[in-house]
């Protein structure tokens, strides 16, 4: 049959032969037959396009008359396929049509408006050839239309679709796959490259996926990978392609997006968003995710790079705390290399406390204790306890670093019973009978032991177990609903308290507070550093939580009072117990001990009258250009507004000028103040959050203006004066 069809479109000979009746009469019925098998048709057009002959069986489906369709323009009878303009042939029919070409199986769908009610999508291939005036001798070669078959590709044409859709989408979660993805990563920054337009790429991985996997079972966790991804599509919207890498990692390709302002805004949104609490198969359950984003052509140009970059600023918000983004930045290369030496330190340090008392090493861990102060009459009603890891060469490691580092390699299991263990020992040698606080991870709080591990300790401290308060985040609400509610019950059963810490952060939820036994809230620190700005909600926040907790009979503290006026706000909202730098710093068990000898357990509170902003004290060479010179400085203070810069003498109030910060950031400021080679200065435009605590430019100089802005040689003398600045003790 192919056969058949193929000799039949063949180009014909130039001058065949004429045929006698009976072969003429054979040829028809040969194409009589194949019209009726329903396997191929025939149709004609005239010289301007228009139908004139079409198989019956081809009317059929169509579901229309033949009359409905003769006459018509044959181009109108078809079109490409708008899903997958690709999937049909080059070039369209009636450019094909118009060149008189010959049609060799082009690929086309039935016109939905030429069809009859209750007619399938069809897709055909059609071939043909144009009928030209050749075969009479002396004849013009005149058009006189096409000639031509069809036939039915529908199923196959389908299935090839399909087989595309799956090597490009990920069956789970339709989103683009790995080879998707990476390909339009490959040509998005091809074809931006000449024209140096910018494009965001982040990598997005899942916060303890792995958890939920492993307790609830893989259809929970691919449920989980479902509905992240519809809420991934949800915050992104149209403005970027998404696709799963696979596992729970995942990507985004943000084309012509370089606003670090936006792009940490939209970061935060996607955290906020893939945070919320979800439910699957009547299980409660958390995760969190972190963010690396590297951008194009700042971070590099090809792809290779690009993927590094973000891949490493991805380790760095993950290994930062969590729940965090990082941008990508040359420092963070030797991240990897710095986390391994991290933990091999803990190591020791957990090593150096273990056995204490036979180990040659000086013990690097030590527990401090910060008051809890009754705001009626600065009496101290308890502590909270701290951990403080001293390294012999860095110095002290903040717990924010090195808590998370404890809880990825299981080391916080250790570390926390130990802290547990030291901080009741030191409670349970106070002369006064206060309550001392200490925080548990998550990870602690999930191991079967836990409850075990705080029994052994009340044990063998002898600290009454009223006097124990355990802290937990949130976090402990995440997976196994069952084992958690056990772990509060055996708790109870111990007599120990439980405060739920840093309480309006995150996901919280109200169902926690009926579900777990707490006796207190702690109001985050963030509500009260912002309390007194401008922002009014933090206030109401803290209102609304402490008349929460009154009505749950719950006690509360609010953390982080630092300045008088925050101590009024949060005392006007009904804090009765606070805990800040205001009354105190975390001491030391000795300082602890002599302040209880000499009876001075009221601390009256000390500090700023007024809560500023923190201004970030930095030390860092810049560069400053004003008109066609660069001068070199140095960077003192930061904040989002404004900068101190010391070492130019002699510059005016009110000028302008460049400071350049570094990696392609460069800062337009207005001096506002001047005095003795040290200027204040004002940002044109605020520097936004890189997500780590630290403050970048919202936008950066393309590599290759910075080369040309380097070339630039100055022209005129100096107008200010370079001063030697020499760093203070
Ligand atoms: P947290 O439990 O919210 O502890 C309170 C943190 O706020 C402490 O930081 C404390 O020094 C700080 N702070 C107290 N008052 C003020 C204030 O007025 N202003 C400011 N800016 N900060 C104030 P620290 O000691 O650096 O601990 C940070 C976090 O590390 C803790 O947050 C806690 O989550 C974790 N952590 C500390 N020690 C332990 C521990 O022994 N075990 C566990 N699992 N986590 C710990
Ligand atoms: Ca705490
Ligand atoms: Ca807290």
């Amino acid at each position: 049959m192919k056969n058949l069809l193929k000799s039949w479109n063949a180009p014909r000979a130039p001058h065949p032969p004429i045929l006698g009746d009976d072969e003429a009469q054979h040829r028809l019925a040969v194409f009589e037959d194949i019209e009726r098998g329903h396997s191929g048709w025939f149709w004609a057009t005239d010289a301007s396009g228009h139908l004139t002959y079409i198989s019956p069986a081809a009317c059929e489906r169509f579901g229309v008359p033949a009359e409905a369709l003769l006459g018509q323009l044959f181009t109108s009878l078809f079109e490409t396929d708008p899903e997958n303009p690709g999937e049909c042939s080059g070039r369209p029919l009636q450019f094909q049509l118009g060149a008189h070409a010959r049609l060799s199986d082009v690929t086309v769908r039935l016109m939905p408006a030429r069809c009859g009610p209750g007619a399938r999508p069809a897709w055909w291939a059609l071939s043909g050839q144009p009928k030209l005036d050749v075969a009479k001798p002396g004849s013009d070669g005149a058009f006189h239309g096409y000639r031509g078959s069809a036939r039915d590709i529908t199923t196959e044409y389908q299935r090839r679709i399909e087989d595309s859709r799956l090597a490009e989408f990920d069956s789970l979660t339709g989103l683009a796959n790995r080879h998707r993805i990476t390909r339009r990563v490959d040509q998005v920054l091809a074809a931006f490259k000449g024209t140096m337009r910018p494009a965001t790429l982040m990598m997005l991985d899942l916060d303890r996926f792995k958890q939920v996997n492993d307790t609830l079972g893989h259809p929970a966790g691919d449920e989980l990978l479902r509905q992240v991804a519809q809420r991934l599509t949800r915050v992104v919207g149209a403005s970027g392609e998404i696709g799963r890498l696979g596992g729970d990692e995942f990507q985004i390709l943000l084309a012509d997006q370089e606003d670090r302002g936006k792009l940490g805004e939209l970061a935060d949104k996607i955290i906020g968003v893939v945070s919320q609490p979800y439910s699957i198969d009547d299980n409660h359950v958390v995760i969190g995710v972190s963010v690396g984003m590297a951008i194009a052509p700042f971070d590099g140009t090809e792809r290779e790079e690009i993927v590094r970059a973000a891949d490493l600023a991805l380790y760095a918000a993950k290994h930062g705390g969590r729940g965090q983004f990082r941008f990508y930045s040359s420092d963070l290369r030797d991240e990897k290399e710095e986390r391994r030496l991290l933990e091999e330190a803990l190591r020791d340090a957990i090593a150096s406390v273990d056995g204490a008392d036979d180990s040659w090493d000086e013990p690097q861990l030590a527990m401090v204790y910060q008051p809890v102060v009754r705001t009626e009459d600065h009496a101290v009603v308890g502590f909270e306890a701290l951990m403080r890891w001293e390294h012999p060469q860095r110095g002290a490691i903040p717990p924010s670093v090195f808590i998370p580092v404890a809880e990825d390699t299981g080391m916080i299991l250790h570390l926390g019973a130990w802290g547990l263990r030291q901080a009741a020992r030191d409670a349970a040698a106070w002369p006064h009978l206060l309550r001392i606080a200490v925080n548990v991870s998550a990870v602690q709080f999930a191991h079967p032991d836990f409850p075990g591990v705080v029994a052994d300790v009340l044990a063998d401290t002898g600290l009454d177990p009223d006097r124990l308060e355990l802290e937990l985040t949130e976090s402990v609400f995440m997976g196994d609903g069952e084992a958690t509610d056990a772990a509060f019950k055996a708790l109870k059963l111990l007599g120990v308290r439980l405060a739920l810490d840093d309480f309006g952060t995150g996901y919280s939820s109200l169902s926690y507070l009926r579900a777990a036994p707490f006796d207190k809230l702690k109001v985050d620190r963030s509500f009260v550093e912002s309390c007194t700005l401008s922002d009014q909600n933090s206030a109401k926040i803290i209102a609304a939580i402490i008349g929460l907790a009154d009505a749950l009979g719950m006690e509360t503290t609010v953390e982080g009072v630092e300045a008088f006026d925050q101590r009024d706000v949060v005392c006007a909202k009904g804090a009765r117990l606070i805990q800040g730098f205001l009354y105190s710093l975390p001491l030391r068990q000795a300082v602890v001990l002599e302040r209880m000898a000499g009876g001075q357990l009221i601390i009256p509170p000390e500090g700023p009258q007024r809560h500023r902003p923190e201004r970030r004290s930095v030390y860092r060479r810049i560069g400053v250009i004003h008109e066609d010179h660069r001068y070199e400085a140095l960077l003192r203070n930061l904040s989002a507004t404004g900068a101190r810069i010391e070492g130019l003498g002699g510059v005016p109030v009110g000028t302008s000028l460049v400071l350049d910060l570094g990696a392609g950031q460069l800062a337009v400021v207005t001096v506002s103040r001047s005095e003795d080679a040290i200027i204040g200065a004002e940002f044109e435009t605020p520097l936004v959050s890189d997500g780590a605590g630290g403050l970048v430019t919202r936008y950066r100089a393309s590599p290759s203006a910075l080369a040309a802005a380097a070339r630039m040689a100055s022209k005129s003398a100096p107008q200010f004066l370079e001063v030697e600045i020499r760093k203070r003790a």
